[in-house]
């Protein structure tokens, strides 16, 4: 094997392993790129090396980097990773292709007059509260299926569902909870793993991994 010479080619390498290891196709498993926080200068290698799946959790600052870069980069797709705020509903959905944070009702509704308003609507992932710590956003479980429900009611395009586990514990167990609850409620997306477990979370069945840290370095 050659030896990885950008943080990119290391992580690709890495996700390649672990779909290996656990007899998965690489082309399962979308690598998204972390950029928030980074400036245009620091994302664009990354675009000319060919990575066209990028993260950002500020609806503002990935206006401020993306609009440039989009005219650039068309071929661009940008997952909102972070929490959404209602009132910003409308502008997300104009800017990101992918939500990953949908996790309570108003923000059903919200997304659904935007997307009435923009003809457009992206595909959302259901934030799920899978180690019941409040701050980080995220729907109950207990809740999980009326809000699936309730989602696909308003014809909002759900492409399955999000965590972020808590830290400092080993995440490999609500990494599985999790597979189970997108199997539980017929989802094909599981969006889970980040810089320090990515690998992990492909084997427990990750289509979407959101990695920072271990490709831009470590944030200020
Ligand atoms: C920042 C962030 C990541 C990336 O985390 P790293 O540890 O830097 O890889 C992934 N997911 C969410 C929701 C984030 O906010």
């Amino acid at each position: 094997m050659e030896k990885a010479e950008t943080p990119l080619q290391e992580v690709r390498a890495k996700i390649a392993k672990a779909c290996n290891i656990a007899r998965r196709d690489p082309g399962e498993v979308t690598l998204v790129a972390v950029s928030k926080t980074h400036p245009a200068e620091a994302i664009e290698p990354l675009l000319i090396e060919g990575q066209r799946h990028f993260g950002e959790n500020r609806v503002q600052e990935a206006q401020g980097k993306w609009s440039a870069l989009k005219e650039r980069f068309p071929a661009t797709v940008l997952h909102l990773v972070g929490q959404l705020q209602s009132n910003k509903a409308e502008d997300a959905v104009e800017l990101f292709d992918v939500i990953h944070s949908l996790d309570r009702s108003s923000l059903v509704k919200a997304l659904a007059k935007a997307k009435e308003k923009a003809g457009r609507c992206p595909e959302c992932f259901i934030q799920v509260d899978v180690g019941e710590e409040d701050q980080k956003g995220g729907c109950a479980i207990a809740d999980l299926p009326a809000l699936v429900a309730e989602a696909r009611e308003a014809g909002i395009p759900l492409a399955g569902l999000m965590c972020i586990p808590p830290a400092d514990i080993e995440p490999a167990p609500f990494f599985a909870l999790l597979d189970k609850l997108a199997h539980d409620n017929g989802l094909p997306g599981r969006s889970m793993g980040m810089s320090g477990d990515f690998e992990t979370a492909i084997m427990l069945g990750a289509t979407h991994v959101r990695v920072g840290t271990a490709l831009f370095g470590a944030r200020g």
